[in-house]
């Protein structure tokens, strides 16, 4: 018999999926993959339970339901001052997974170049292979998560056709800053090329502003912008997403999602749309309570002797394992945690290019989107397995 598809035979299962069957089977508590351990809004809960008695349970429009996409080209000039036609320029997707995938093949031939930034998210390497897209990787540097500018300016070349941008990023926690936005616009524009940005964490920052790219002068017609209900909502089962982007790309955006998914639930869809609705205090609620969980579970690793990098946003900080190591790599050290501490985590190397250069050993991730009570657990469970 013919063989498969030889790139995704031989592509691993994903590390959250292995670390949270190793949580299951030690009893470990998961703060490997990253989901909350708490239901999302009850009456963002309660809206999609009634529209599943509202006599729309077929396919839904290819672009989304007229109601979500008001609502999301409505929170894009909320929250960002960016106008935005919801007939036109809103595609909505199954999940910001999807839309990551839909964006790319929108943009990409294959033999194009990608930019992306290292430590990154796990679909986006696979994605763009899968397209005959080539990586061109850019490592941020530990213990700041600095971009380096040089390195930058040299993954652009003639044959770039896109950057992944994700802030706020998974795994670091980074949020980009405006001057190091402006130096990513203006390598965009100089190169000619279009920018995917995945804003999943848009709503989970720490005093720190997201700035989207799509805002910075020129950007408005070269970015597509992903956010994620899963996220805005701690409903991460959900799986819808969103994208915004100028109508020339969104079409061919539409197309994508004709081809991979047509058309997302229809109730999921008409919840979304009462969500994005939400009040401000909604948000800031949301962001203030995810900061709260950061610093308890960061203070609480300080204190046990991990040093603990910047992390502005997301559902994410890394930690530098040096200290208890005693010589192991992340991957090992992360898989006695599970076993000695009961407490899962995820190596930060499995965040690079498998086919690239070694990537650091000396960091795992933790998810502080769980209960208080758990966090602290976690934490005694941490010091009784170190001391
Ligand atoms: N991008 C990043 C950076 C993420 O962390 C996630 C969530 N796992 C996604 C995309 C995918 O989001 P969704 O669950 O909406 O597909
Ligand atoms: N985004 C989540 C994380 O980084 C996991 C998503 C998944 O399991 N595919 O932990």
């Amino acid at each position: 018999m013919k063989t498969p598809n030889s790139y995704l035979s031989g592509l691993p299962t994903t590390i959250f999926t292995i670390m949270s069957q190793l949580a299951v089977k030690h009893g470990a508590i998961n703060l490997g993959q990253g989901f909350p351990d708490t239901e999302g809004p009850q009456d963002i809960i309660d809206k999609a339970a009634e529209a599943l008695q509202d006599g729309r349970n077929q396919y839904a429009p290819l672009t989304g339901l007229p109601e979500l996409r008001e609502a999301v080209a409505s929170s894009n000039r909320r929250f960002y001052g960016i106008d935005v036609d919801p007939a036109t320029e809103v595609v909505v997707t199954s999940g910001a997974t999807e839309a990551l995938a839909a964006c790319l093949m929108a943009v990409v031939e294959p033999g194009d170049e990608v930019v992306v930034i290292e430590p990154l998210y796990d679909t986006y390497l696979p994605a763009l292979r899968l397209l005959g897209a080539v990586p061109r990787c850019v490592r941020l540097q530990p213990p700041h998560w600095s971009l380096p500018e040089a390195e930058l300016r040299a993954a652009f070349g003639p044959k770039t056709k896109a950057i992944m941008l994700n802030s706020p990023m998974n795994p670091s926690g980074k949020v980009f800053t405006r001057e190091e936005l402006e130096l990513i616009a203006t390598l965009v524009q100089e190169h000619d090329v279009y920018a995917i940005c995945d804003e999943v964490y848009e709503h989970l920052t720490f005093h720190v502003k997201h700035i989207p790219l799509m805002t910075l002068p020129g950007m408005r017609e070269r970015c597509m912008r992903i956010g994620s209900a899963g996220k805005s909502f701690s409903l991460t089962g959900w799986k819808v997403g969103y994208v915004t982007a100028p109508a020339s790309l969104a079409s061919v955006v539409a197309k994508a999602h004709q081809v991979l998914v047509f058309a997302t639930a229809p109730n999921l869809q008409c919840a979304v749309a009462y969500g994005l609705n939400k009040d401000d205090d909604y948000y800031l609620s949301l962001s203030a309570q995810m900061e709260s969980q950061r610093d308890l579970l960061r203070d609480g690793l300080e204190r046990l002797g991990f040093q603990t990098l910047p992390a502005d946003g997301s559902y994410f900080i890394v930690a530098d394992i040096s200290r208890h190591a005693e010589g192991r790599g992340d991957v090992e050290f992360a898989r006695w945690l599970i076993e000695h501490a009961g407490v899962a985590t995820i190596p930060v190397s499995a965040f690079y290019d498998p086919e690239g250069a070694v990537p650091p050993q000396n960091l795992i991730r933790f998810a502080f989107c769980k209960k208080p009570e758990i966090l602290r657990e976690a934490l005694k469970r941490l010091e009784s397995a170190l001391s």
